[in-house]
């Protein structure tokens, strides 16, 4: 083939199709060539800005700010997307930390869906291995989601680079929702819509692994708080009079366990009491318990939530006290498509994983030492398709995944073995293997948007994959229509925290080019 048989949008335009195709030493359509010039120059853009992509997660990790209380870190993206000319749209679902950017109006558009929430008592000195708290008991990324906006942001930046270049139709959106450790609000954007316009999502997290996923890829839940009210007596004068909301506590828990034989082996169920009595002489007349109620698939898992229900119906019945409940948190699993994974593992396959310096090898090795974990290092080799099962977690960006054609990507950005809601967690986000993840994250994000953004056929095949997966299993909202999300979480905590917390911000200027 010659370059005369390329479409002469420009000569530039002929230049790289042809450099790519020297490259690649065959000789492929004109289209393949220009997807491969079209990657080129985004990998190039990530690369080129590896230390803004670097500094977002990092000033957002110092940030350390629990879900519902993203307030900084919402301020700091707004900015940082404004200034490589996106539109941000915050107060989606009623929540002002929702952040939903977008550049470009066509279609297809293509969602990166993650979050940016710290953890309670995450607080960690970067890069110590023994227990250190920057500020006892204070929030911190203890899981490394201060990440997730720096991976989104350079890979939209660097598809619209390409996109400007090549006149490539289409749109790109990032959606940070807050308070995904609490799974509070995805059900809350996709109520309101947020994702009417998505033709496919990728929804974004980081690991120790390069992995794309398919299937059911996590787990339902439904959280649920189960309140008494009883009459307050004295425990020894009166207590006949005495009407005990803590005994209908108890046996609703009681009850629950009687439940337990007859459930699937793959539900999970567990507990908190939350308000237990006052003092053993005062008969309580109030008494709180919080449940999760989980399964492999939300119909089994609402299927058990009613059940529940009714014991807790039972328990006030017993104790003659009166019961309410309110659902503070429903989240379906993440069903990702075996289109949209095969797409994202080309990609993974293409960028490889990242180089590890004897260093950054030798620093894992002695980190997983101390923590009692097999020297292994960190992970070399990219995970195949199909290596990623179910896990019985969940995350509330699983909602997200039924109203929109979907699949997860897992970017390399941890040491294996380390676990996440744990002080150990906070020690690596802002390392250079963390920042290292996040470039080649960035770009295999980049890389599988241009794929959908240059073949419409992927995104109908995904679209057909889509309306046959949700047809065998249909979507239902588990959150009551008049449910508002609770604002307030974790406001006290952060007002708390937020001046001895505010000390350490970066005030890093970020800059794209
Ligand atoms: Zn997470």
């Amino acid at each position: 083939m010659t370059t005369s048989h390329l479409p002469l949008a420009s000569a530039t335009l002929a230049l790289a199709s042809l450099a790519s195709l020297t490259l690649a030493g065959l000789a492929v359509p004109a289209a393949a060539a220009e997807q491969n010039s079209a990657k080129a120059l985004a990998y190039e853009s990530v690369d080129r800005n590896a230390d803004a992509i670097a500094a977002i997660g990092d000033t957002v990790y110092f940030f350390g700010e629990l879900g519902m209380q993203e307030i900084e870190s919402t301020k700091f993206v707004k900015s940082v997307f404004e200034s490589i000319g996106f539109t941000v749209e915050t107060g989606g679902g009623g929540m002002p930390t929702d952040v939903y950017a977008h550049w470009g109006t066509g279609r297809p558009r293509v969602v990166i869906v993650t979050e940016m929430d710290a953890l309670p008592g995450g607080s960690q000195t970067p890069g110590s291995i023994d227990h250190k708290p920057l500020i006892e008991g204070a929030p911190g990324h203890m899981e490394g989601h201060n990440t997730h906006p720096g991976v989104s942001i350079g890979a939209a930046y660097a598809v619209k680079q390409a996109m400007l270049r090549y006149n490539i139709p289409g749109s790109v959106a990032i959606s940070l929702g807050p308070a995904e450790e609490q799974l509070i609000s995805r059900p809350y954007v996709v109520r309101a819509g947020q994702f009417k316009d998505a033709d496919i999502a990728i929804l974004l997290h980081l690991g120790d692994r390069f992995a794309a996923g398919d299937g059911l890829m996590n787990y339902a839940a439904i959280s649920s708080r189960f309140t008494f009210h009883g009459k307050t007596a004295h425990g020894a004068v009166n207590p006949w009079d005495g009407k005990d909301a803590v005994d209908a506590v108890e046996l609703m828990d009681i009850g629950f366990d009687k439940l337990r034989e007859h459930l699937r082996p793959t539900y999970r169920a567990h507990r908190a009491i939350t308000a237990g009595g006052i003092q053993p002489n005062i008969i309580p007349d109030y008494g709180q318990i919080w449940w999760f109620v989980r399964d492999a698939n939300m119909p089994a898992a609402k299927e058990t939530f009613d059940k529940l229900i009714k014991i807790g119906e039972g328990a006030a019945l017993m104790t003659g006290t009166t019961m309410e409940y309110q659902i503070d948190a429903a989240s379906w699993p993440q069903l990702g498509l075996k289109s949209i994974a095969t797409v994202l593992q080309q990609n993974i396959e293409a960028v490889g994983m990242p180089q590890w310096s004897d260093d950054e090898q030798a620093f894992a090795r002695k980190f997983q030492t101390a923590l009692g974990l097999p020297a292994v290092g960190l992970n070399t080799k990219t995970t195949p398709l199909g290596a990623r099962g179910q896990s019985t977690s969940s995350n509330d960006n699983g909602d997200v995944t039924w109203v929109v054609p979907s699949a997860v990507l897992g970017f390399p950005s941890t040491v294996p073995g380390v676990a996440a809601h744990n002080w150990q967690a906070g020690v690596t986000p802002t390392s250079t293997m963390a920042h290292k993840g996040m470039v080649a994250g960035s770009k295999v994000l980049a890389g599988a948007i241009l794929d959908f953004l240059m073949n419409p056929q992927l995104v109908n095949e995904a679209r057909g994959e889509f309306e046959k997966a949700t047809d065998e299993m249909k979507y239902f909202a588990v959150l009551p229509a008049d449910a508002k999300p609770p604002l307030d979480l974790n406001k006290e905590t952060m007002e708390r925290y937020r001046p001895a917390m505010s000390k350490y911000y970066l005030n890093k200027p970020v800059r794209f080019e």
